[in-house]
């Protein structure tokens, strides 16, 4: 026999069995938006590699080693998208959108890392994000803010879920504190792991985002960039602590939160999981990126946006009663010749007639027992029975069949007025 194809490793398959969680997720977002008046924008998964690697940063995680990058047929390296956010910016460019307007947009996709997969952290997986464009003001942090909590507690997940924010600064700030950070760092050169090591070349700030308990010490001990923030920044990050106090939302500011992508300045935010520790806790990130439209060649413009995982949101979910959730109303057993060419019929008028009902039709030509078997299998609540003895009498016959009681014949001229009553009952 031929091995068994796979799929490839840390791209899930979502089965019918999981996907009443994710519609449920899905529905749950679309409201979300459209209560804060947002608009949906859908873009390719692949973009040119240069697109990332000018953006998310040259020494990041993602553009080092997470993309995936190849040669098409034309010789052009392309990538799959890591993240949503530079799409949006280069879509925002090249059709005109952002100049002078204020945009509001969300998607929700597949992204694509080349990580080490484990729990919450695969090769394919989705995101919900949100970006604004066009507003300078914390106001629009705040708003972003009091969306995600709005979600948690639809979800009901307000108490498991908590709040970090801190503000990056601008670009000089960030390189003044950088400077102190790097001779920080070599002080205590004989206390940092090989990872940190490189960072301090490439990228330090990355060196406060580090996992390993080894360095928590002296991360700790470390320079504050909240101590270095220019004037603006800092009365920005004053007036969002404000804003998110007045409107109740509880938060941390953590001075060591930088985030992973060097497009970010001011505020940045996580929501992370408030009994889970480790690598994977962390739900939901975003922050502003008000270089990041100038530096892909469009006018400046500030902008902000979030992305949370949705992998890792719906491991938070109380589990559902999937079954129910995606059992049909009807399910139709038809034997006999004449039947199954008159139920393939009657079954499209009644979905025709009652849109809103769920009729599964047999279609398998199997005896009356075994279609039994299948209506209890896919949990029903009424069966319907057509053979051709009905078919020549006009009948149908019709079971309850969760109250198991006995099984009634009709007049096919009575069925949809049965239908209506039973499924509104
Ligand atoms: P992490 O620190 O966990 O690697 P990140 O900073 O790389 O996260 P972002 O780029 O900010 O993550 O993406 C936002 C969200 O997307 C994360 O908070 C997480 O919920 C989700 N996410 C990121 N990478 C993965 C992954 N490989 N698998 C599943 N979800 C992910
Ligand atoms: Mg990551």
């Amino acid at each position: 026999m031929l091995n068994k194809m796979q799929a490839i490793r840390g791209m899930n398959d979502i089965l019918p069995e999981q996907i009443t969680a994710w519609q449920k997720l899905e529905a749950a977002l679309r409201m979300l938006t459209r209560q804060y008046g947002y608009q949906e924008i859908r873009l390719p998964i692949l973009e040119k590699t240069e697109l990332f690697k000018r953006s998310i940063g040259d020494v990041t995680d993602i553009v080092e080693k997470e993309m995936y990058t190849f040669l098409d047929r034309n010789n052009e390296s392309l990538s799959l998208r890591p993240e949503g956010t530079v799409g949006c910016v280069r879509a925002g460019i090249e059709h005109g959108l952002l100049y002078n307007q204020i945009q509001r947009w969300w998607y929700l996709g597949p992204m694509f890392r080349h990580e080490r997969p484990q729990k919450g952290r695969y090769r394919q997986f989705h995101q919900f994000g949100v970006e604004v464009f066009g507003l300078v003001q914390p106001d629009i942090d705040a708003e972003l803010i009091l969306m995600t909590a709005r979600l948690w507690a639809e979800l009901g997940l307000q108490n498991r879920l908590s709040l970090q924010i801190n503000s990056l600064g601008s670009a000089s700030a960030r390189e003044e504190y950088k400077k102190n950070l790097i001779e920080y760092f070599n002080q205590h050169q004989d206390q940092l792991d090989e990872v940190s090591k490189r960072r301090l070349q490439t990228n330090p700030l990355r060196i406060l985002d580090s996992k390993n308990p080894e360095l928590q010490d002296l991360i700790q001990k470390a320079p504050q960039l909240l101590n270095f923030l220019d004037e603006e920044s800092d009365q920005h990050f004053t007036e969002l602590q404000t804003l998110l106090k007045d409107a109740e939302i509880c938060f941390v500011v953590n001075p060591r939160l930088v985030r992973g992508l060097d497009y970010y300045n001011k505020t940045v935010f996580e929501w992370v999981m408030t009994e889970a520790q480790g690598a994977q806790n962390t739900v939901c990130a975003g922050g502003r990126y008000d270089g990041l439209v100038g530096q892909l060649g469009g006018h400046a413009t500030p902008a902000i946006g979030f992305a949370l995982g949705l992998e890792r949101l719906i491991d938070l979910l109380p589990p559902l009663n999937l079954s129910e959730a995606q059992s049909p109303d009807i399910y139709f057993i038809n034997t006999g010749a004449l039947a199954r060419q008159q139920g393939l019929i009657l079954a499209e008028q009644l979905r025709k007639a009652l849109p809103n009902m769920s009729l599964v039709l047999d279609c398998s030509g199997a005896g009356i027992k075994s279609q039994f078997k299948r209506a209890d299998k896919s949990q029903a609540r009424f069966a319907l029975i057509l053979g051709d003895d009905e078919v020549k009498s006009d009948t149908i016959a019709f079971k309850d069949l969760k109250q198991k009681k006995p099984q009634e014949t009709l007049q096919q001229a009575e069925l949809m007025q049965k239908i209506t009553q039973v499924l509104n009952s």
